[in-house]
């Protein structure tokens, strides 16, 4: 199951001759499919469970290029290192080092950004979000489809279940993560 959110007219247009050409013809891009979406997923996914494992709270994430590339993941470490500002997209924001253009760069994140975290992707310009889940928490993707931002939903079972797990056995952390009363 995937939902690509796009809104507006000319998203949908461009929308259109992505279906026929699988290119994004706004952008010059190669366009997110799932399989592509779902394969860049997985290193989010693999900082997560590290996240978990370190006793975390467990939200991964990925910075690519569109043809894949990776150039910088990391995961939430708010427990880790005591800092809350350490989410998942921004240590893999930060780990990328510096660049001068992110319009060809993809975030990659288990769960929906929260606004903290879609106002770096707005800021900086990226140009395509993955996001694995948004049942646990909704944050600003849906906002970022509106500015124009290519995003991909991909509803994955996998990313629900470890941080559902987690937020079920762990509920004071997880509301002090998105700053909600307990
Ligand atoms: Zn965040």
């Amino acid at each position: 199951m995937v939902t690509t959110t796009s809104t507006g007219r000319d998203r949908a247009s461009t929308g259109r001759d992505r279906a026929s050409t699988g290119r994004d013809r706004q952008h010059g891009h190669l366009a997110l499919d799932e399989g592509a979406a779902r394969r860049l997923l997985e290193v989010a996914l693999e900082e997560a469970r590290e996240g978990l494992a370190e006793g975390g709270i467990p939200i991964g994430a990925a910075l690519f290029r569109r043809d894949g590339t990776l150039l910088g993941r990391g995961r939430n470490r708010r427990v880790q290192d005591g800092d809350p500002s350490v989410h998942a997209e921004t240590a893999a924001f930060r780990d990328a080092g510096r660049r001068r253009d992110y319009s060809d760069c993809v975030m990659v994140t288990t769960l929906s950004p929260c606004w903290y975290c879609s106002g770096l992707v707005r800021q900086f310009g990226i140009g395509g979000l993955v996001v694995g889940e948004a049942r646990t928490f909704t944050g600003g993707h849906e906002w970022l489809a509106e500015h124009g931002v290519e995003v991909v939903v991909l509803d994955d079972p996998a990313c629900t279940e470890l941080l559902g797990g987690f937020v079920t056995a762990h509920p004071a952390l997880w509301h002090e993560d998105i700053g909600a009363g307990d």
